[in-house]
């Protein structure tokens, strides 16, 4: 069975009164990180309880009920963005384990790349599974192991799975936060004035319930919070740091800073390297709303050309790439953007994005600014071509829907029907991202660019391979 794909947003919070509802607050704030389920599970001295449900955030807890009655001092939330095929509610996160020892919920952002394996193996030790997420392997991990502390049986199940993972886990006396020994995914730590700690995928989320920042959690890293206080400890000391730069390009919110770089100034930086890198003729430059406009900003500025807003983004519309089918995604993107014609019309234009991924929005807003009057449109990609598959817990896990893979660059232009296109050079978006460490391309992955994943695939091996030969 394939596994499903979780790309999501984390929330935690340890020592509050009202733990359900500052997590609600920090979810909302992460809503871009997922829109197919919401979910709490709270701690009320000891005894855990939980509300979760499909849709916005908003819709899940629509009745205060709902979050009234998840009282209690300690907290963990998950918004959760999955690929086609999620069969409801089942899937929705944050899980809750009953046990006759105890509770225990668990919330996951990432994508396991052992998960079909592993899954197999504990079913055949008589482990029985309530959903197709990967989430649940750890939970079986943990009570299959054979350690006599809970943290050592987490710490030991962790140092089974692979792939890329941020976890909360809440038990009735503790919070527990761990990040993938390559931290894939952003996980920021906080606390609140009245000492609560709070854990959460962006520190935009810190910044919306009025946590200061404390710190990352580091690749291999197990953070314990419990009344006693705050400790850090390791499950692995084989870390090399590869932090997703599709967090930097496209994923994250840009008021969030991630390893300490803000991600609307990295975004400026891709820009500006990009305007650098191709100098293009032009009138305006124009960013596609809402994840370009950093990117088009850092464009106009290095080129000196004016910065104009020639489209608008219809606010109320989800995200397009959440739509499972490819003629759903294209009537997305029609009711998502419009030109502006007095803007447009008579201009040359640049058009700034940050990703081409099948080529659906680049070939319908290059056809929506040339309808509004636009006498060229040049498109500028603030990031390199997408040409691998992301086994991480990016939603691109077939080399066929990656228009980069199958076409060349002329190809693109053509089928996009743009006057020229440029993409950011790999080396262009390093420097721009501007992380100083000493891990392959400065501790980021750049795996859907070059193919160098930073581990192995595991259960994904064989068909990349395959995909290889046929795309
Ligand atoms: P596409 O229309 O398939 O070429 O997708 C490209 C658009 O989707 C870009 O405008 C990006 O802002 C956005 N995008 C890029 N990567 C992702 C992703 N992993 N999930 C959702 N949207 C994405």
């Amino acid at each position: 069975m394939k596994s499903l794909n979780e790309e999501c947003g984390l929330f935690g919070v340890w020592g509050h009164p009202e733990a359900s509802r500052i997590t609600y607050f920090g979810l909302h704030s992460l809503q871009h990180r997922g829109q197919e389920g919401a979910g709490i599970v709270a701690n009320d001295a000891g005894a855990l309880h939980s509300h979760r449900g499909l849709g916005l955030l908003s819709t899940v807890f629509q009745d205060d009920q709902s979050l009234a009655q998840l009282s209690g001092q300690a907290a963990v939330g998950h918004v959760r963005y999955a690929t086609a095929g999620g069969d409801g509610v089942n899937n929705v996160q944050p899980f809750l384990f009953r046990f006759y020892d105890g509770n225990l919920g668990m919330a996951h952002n990432g994508n396991l790349t052992n998960a079909c394996s592993m899954r197999r193996k504990l079913e055949e030790a008589g482990a029985i599974f309530q959903s197709n997420s990967d989430t649940e392997v750890l939970m079986h991990l943990i009570r299959h192991s054979k350690q006599t502390t809970f943290l050592e049986k987490v710490k030991k199940s962790l140092q089974q799975i692979k792939g890329g993972f941020a976890y909360l886990l809440l038990n009735k006396t503790e919070m527990i936060a761990a990040l993938d020994p390559n931290g894939f995914r952003p996980l920021a730590m906080g606390k609140m004035q009245n000492g609560a700690y709070v854990f959460a995928s962006e520190t935009c989320a810190l910044d919306a319930v009025g946590a200061q920042f404390v710190r990352d959690v580091n690749p291999g890293e197990i953070v314990i919070v419990n009344d006693e206080g705050m400790r850090i400890e390791t499950y692995t000391k084989q870390t090399q740091l590869a932090i997703c730069s599709m967090e930097y390009i496209y994923f994250a919110r840009p008021d969030s800073n991630i390893a300490g770089i803000n991600v609307h100034t990295a975004r400026k930086r891709m820009g500006r390297k990009l305007a650098k890198e191709y100098p293009i003729e032009a009138d305006i430059v124009v960013g596609v709303p809402n994840s370009s406009l950093s990117a088009a900003s850092g464009y106009a500025e290095e080129s000196g050309l004016p910065y104009e807003l020639g489209l608008v983004k219809n606010q109320y519309i989800q995200r397009t790439f959440i739509q499972p089918t490819q003629h759903l995604r294209e009537q997305g993107v029609r009711m998502k953007l419009s030109a502006v014609r007095g803007v447009v019309k008579g201009r040359r234009v640049v058009m700034v994005d940050d990703s081409i991924v099948r080529g659906t929005t680049s070939r319908r807003i290059v056809k929506l600014l040339k309808a509004a009057g636009a006498s060229e449109v040049h498109v500028a990609i603030s990031s390199p071509p997408l040409k691998y598959p992301c086994f991480y817990g990016i939603d691109i896990q077939t080399r066929k829907e990656l228009i980069a893979a199958n076409h060349s660059l002329a190809e693109i232009r053509q089928i996009i029907g743009a006057d020229s296109l440029h993409f950011l050079s790999e080396q262009g978006l390093i420097e721009a991202i501007g992380l100083q460490n000493n891990a392959p391309y400065s501790g980021l992955c750049l795996a859907y660019f070059n193919g160098d994943y930073p581990t192995p695939l595991y259960d994904y091996e064989k068909d990349y391979q395959k995909s290889l030969r046929t795309c």
